[in-house]
């Protein structure tokens, strides 16, 4: 990730509004908001008391900076309340490499974000529903080793696919992933094919599928099932790729574009469908899914 900041003025090009903004991304973006009394927002600097900013969805009032959003609050904020019931709990990471980085085993990793967190994967998957519509919904969580994809993770989603096309209950996944978990390696890896595997079940189950891209989404997650939607939405100014941009500047040795992998461009190249305000997914989310019937 870039931690150099970059300004851009842009327009949003949502169906439901035009808001304008500015926007600066940096590394603390996808950090949790403490909870101390006020805020200083990365882009325009304005002061922000905490309680405001996660009461207005983590969105800066000012310049409609998109801050981080922990899952607890995307389910709140994407599904009807108390409808959210959760799935898979069960299915946990094991450690079949036995990973150790520096002092602390991957094992401890787990209880310890566990604890601090209150969930026990970087993912919460399970059936809600969305303006009374049945939906099923899995959400990565970032704080959790960066949202990575481990096999744990991919089963839940896997499972959740498969019982998502068995009831017919448009799937909708908000990712939020710095991509594949390198604790687990190979089986890393492989979920990606897994959950390519379980669009694939949606598809010929002709369920919906909305895939929403939040910042950031690289690695094995983007080259995966996230890239897979029926309908691709991304939040403002997300970054989307695959490799960090400083690596890939190391690689080719050349300058890449201040807009490279932000979500603005990647719509433009068509790889978006669309780019939504956060406080207008919940009802885009249910448009789409009343249009796909
Ligand atoms: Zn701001």
């Amino acid at each position: 990730m870039n931690s150099q900041q970059e300004e851009h003025e842009l327009e949003s090009s949502t169906w439901l509004d035009k808001p304008k903004y500015t926007h600066v991304k940096t590394r603390s973006d996808v950090h949790i908001i403490p909870r101390g009394s006020w805020e200083k927002c990365s882009n325009c600097l304005k002061q922000i008391m905490t309680s405001s900013l996660i009461s207005n969805h983590f969105v800066c009032e000012q310049c409609h900076h998109h801050f981080y959003m922990p899952c607890q609050k995307r389910i709140e904020l994407l599904t009807d309340d108390n409808s959210f019931k959760e799935l898979f709990t069960h299915i946990q990471s094991t450690d079949p490499l036995h990973f150790k980085a520096g002092s602390e085993p991957y094992k401890t990793k787990l209880q310890k974000l566990h604890k601090k967190l209150g969930i026990n994967e970087a993912i919460l998957t399970g059936t809600a529903t969305l303006h009374k519509r049945p939906i099923a919904i899995a959400v990565l969580e970032f704080r959790f080793i960066g949202g990575s994809m481990g096999s744990a993770v991919g089963e839940r989603l896997y499972q959740l696919m498969n019982l998502a096309a068995s009831k017919k209950l448009p799937f909708i996944s908000v990712a939020s992933s710095g991509g594949a978990r390198m604790q687990e390696g190979l089986l890393s890896l492989m979920q990606m094919a897994k959950t390519c595997a379980g669009v694939q079940i949606l598809s010929t189950s002709r369920t919906p599928f909305i895939s929403l891209l939040t910042n950031p989404t690289m690695g094995g997650v983007s080259a995966s099932f996230a890239s897979l939607g029926d309908v691709i939405i991304s939040e403002p100014q997300a970054m989307i790729g695959f490799a960090g941009k400083r690596v890939i500047e190391q690689t080719v040795k050349q300058k890449l574009a201040a807009d490279f992998q932000n979500a603005e461009l990647l719509k433009e190249r068509g790889f978006i469908d669309m780019i939504v305000h956060r406080h207008n997914l919940k009802t885009t989310i249910a448009t789409i899914l009343k249009l796909l019937g």
